[in-house]
C-alpha cells in the first residue's frame, strides 16, 4: 500500500498520486506576520515538514512554497500603533518565525514568497477575474461575485443559502451582494498602496495565495496545506478565484491541520490567547516539542498542556538514555520493523503510531541488547525530523527530576523535607571536587527524599520518584524497606 492522505475536498482517505511523475508541489498558507509565532503556527509548519520529509523518503522530488502575508489590516494597524513601517514589523516577525523553525529542525520551504513581492501577479489575476465577469470594481475596491461560481462551498460543505444568512456588508465595504469578498482594496490615507487599474490599493488576503501558489506551482498542483480554520472562507475563496480564472482544478489534495487549543479555545494572536514558541523553547528542548506535537495525529486538535509536555520530556529522556548506552552507534540501511513504520506513515502520516514503534523497539532493546535495534531507533527519529543529538548522560534528567520533586514538596507544604534538600545541595557543592561528583550526590538526595516520604507512608509520592528515576534509566531496588539501604543501577 502506498501513501494515503485524507483529502478535505472529498472528506476521505485517497491514494496519493502526483500530477507529474515523481514531482510534488506543495503550498502552505503561512503566517500573517503581525506578531511572533505561537505554537499553533509551528504545528502547521511541523506537519508540512513531516509530510515533505516523508514524500522525499518515498522518493518524490518536492517543491514546497510557504507564503508570508506581509500586507494586511492587522499589520497596518501595528504600523499605526508602533509608528514603524509595516515592512519593519513584517521582517522582524518573519525572522522570529524562521528562527523557531530552524530550532525545531523544520526544513526550510523551497521558497517563502511575500504578498508584497507578487503584486503584479495579483493584479493580473484580479484583472482576469474582472474580464471573465467573476469580479467587479466598486469605488476603488474589487469584489469577487460568489454567486457566479456554482461550485462555491464544495470544500467547506456549505451551501449558498446557509452562507446568505450569516453574510453582511460592513459600512466600509462597497459590495453588491453580502456574499461577495474583496480581492482588491482601495487604500485609505496613510496605508501602503500599489497602483492598479482600479486606483491606489492593495490585495485582499485570499487572492494573494491564489496568485503566489499558481505562480510557483502551476494552475493545478498537488497538495495545499494549512490550519483547519482556513478551510472557510480562505481556502474556499482560493478555489473560487483560481478555478474561475483558469477553468481548471486548482488543488488535488487539501490537507488541514488541527488547532492547538488553550483552555478549549483556539490559540490566536488576534485575541491575545496564545503561547509564544520562543517562550516555550526556553523551557523545553526542540526535540521534546516535536515529540509532543507528533504524538497527536495532525488532523486532531491538541489542547496545550504542560503535563503532556512534561510527559514528552520524560519519553524523550527515555529515548536518549537508551541510545546513550551505545557508544559509536553508526547507521543502519534496513532498519527493523520497517514495514510497520512505513505502514503507519503511509496511513495519512500516522506519527503517533510511528512513535509507538520507536517505543516498542526501545523496550525490546533493553531486553535484547542488540545494536541494530538502537540503530533502527536512530533511523526512525531522523525520518521523523528529530535533530540528531549526542545522547547525554542521565545527569540532565536527574536535575529535572529533583526540580520537579522540589516543586511538588513546595506545593504540598512539606517544608521540612524541602529544607533538607536545600541543605543537601549546599553540602554537595561544598564537598564537590569535580562535576562528576555532583551526579551521585544529587541522585542520593532524591533517594533520601524518597526514603523520608516512605517513612511517612507517602507511598504515592515515593512511587512517583521511583518511576521518574526509571524514566531516566535509573532503577532502584530496595534491599531493606525500613532502612535507607538501596541499590542503584544506572543503565
Ligand atoms: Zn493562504
Amino acid at each position: 500500500m502506498g501513501l494515503r492522505l485524507f483529502n478535505t475536498l472529498s472528506s476521505r482517505l485517497e491514494d496519493f498520486t502526483p500530477l507529474n511523475d515523481n514531482k510534488v508541489g506543495i503550498y502552505t498558507c503561512g503566517m500573517t506576520v503581525q506578531g511572533p509565532p505561537h505554537i499553533g503556527h509551528i504545528r502547521a509548519a511541523l506537519n508540512r515538514d513531516v509530510l515533505v520529509r516523508w514524500l522525499r523518503y518515498l522518493g518524490y522530488e518536492v517543491i514546497s512554497v510557504e507564503n508570508f502575508t506581509d500586507v494586511d489590516d492587522k499589520i497596518i494597524q501595528k504600523q499605526k500603533e508602533y509608528k514603524l513601517d509595516w515592512r519593519i514589523i513584517a521582517q522582524g516577525n518573519i525572522e522570529k518565525y524562521l528562527w523557531a523553525c530552524d530550532q525545531l529542525n523544520i526544513e526550510r520551504a523551497t521558497v517563502y514568497p511575500r504578498a508584497s513581492q507578487h503584486i503584479e501577479e495579483i493584479i493580473d489575476l484580479v484583472q482576469s477575474l474582472v474580464d471573465k465577469g467573476y469580479a467587479y470594481e466598486s469605488e476603488g475596491d474589487v469584489y469577487y461575485r460568489v454567486r457566479n461560481f456554482p461550485r462555491y462551498g464544495r470544500l467547506s460543505k456549505k451551501s449558498i443559502d446557509e452562507l446568505v444568512s450569516g453574510a453582511r456588508i460592513e459600512p466600509t465595504e462597497h459590495k453588491k451582494d453580502p456574499l461577495d469578498f474583496a480581492v482588491w482594496k482601495s487604500a485609505k490615507s496613510g496605508e501602503p498602496y500599489w497602483l492598479s487599474p482600479w486606483g491606489k490599493g492593495r490585495p485582499g488576503w485570499h487572492i494573494e495565495c491564489s496568485a503566489m501558489s499558481m505562480h510557483y506551482l502551476g494552475e493545478t498542483f498537488d497538495i495545499h496545506t494549512g490550519g483547519e480554520d482556513l478551510i472557510f472562507p480562505h481556502h474556499e475563496n482560493e478555489i473560487a478565484q483560481s478555478e474561475a480564472a483558469t477553468g481548471k482544478q486548482f488543488v488535488r489534495y487539501w490537507l488541514h491541520t488541527g488547532w492547538v487549543t488553550l483552555g478549549g479555545e483556539k490559540m490566536a494572536k488576534s485575541t491575545g490567547h496564545f503561547l509564544l514558541i520562543e517562550d516555550l523553547l526556553k523551557e523545553y528542548r526542540p526535540n521534546v516539542v516535536r515529540l509532543y506535537l507528533l504524538k497527536t495525529h495532525y488532523r486532531n486538535q491538541i489542547e496545550f498542556s504542560r503535563e503532556r509536555l512534561n510527559e514528552a520530556r520524560s519519553a524523550y529522556l527515555r529515548i536518549q538514555t537508551y541510545l546513550h548506552s551505545f557508544k559509536e552507534l553508526g547507521d543502519i540501511e534496513k532498519p527493523l520493523m520497517l514495514e510497520e513504520f512505513t505502514q503507519a506513515m503511509n496511513d495519512d502520516l500516522n506519527t503517533s503510531r510511528a512513535l509507538g514503534i520507536i517505543y516498542e523497539l526501545i523496550k525490546k532493546g533493553y531486553e535484547e541488547n542488540d545494536i541494530d535495534i538502537a540503530r533502527s531507533v536512530k533511523y526512525y527519529l531522523r525520518t521523523l525530523g528529530f535533530k540528531d543529538e549526542i545522547p547525554e548522560p542521565p545527569f540532565e534528567s536527574v536535575m529535572i527530576i529533583i526540580k520537579e520533586v522540589m516543586e511538588r514538596l513546595k506545593t504540598e507544604g512539606r517544608t521540612e523535607i524541602l529544607d533538607k534538600v536545600k541543605d543537601g545541595f549546599l553540602r554537595i557543592f561544598e564537598d564537590v571536587n569535580q562535576m562528576k561528583d555532583v551526579f551521585p550526590g544529587v541522585v542520593g538526595l532524591i533517594l533520601d527524599v524518597r526514603n523520608m516520604l516512605r517513612k511517612e507512608k507517602e507511598y504515592s509520592f515515593a512511587d512517583y520518584i521511583r518511576s521518574r528515576l526509571a524514566d531516566a534509566g535509573i532503577q532502584i531496588q530496595d534491599i531493606n524497606i525500613n532502612s535507607s539501604t538501596y541499590r542503584l543501577e544506572v543503565r
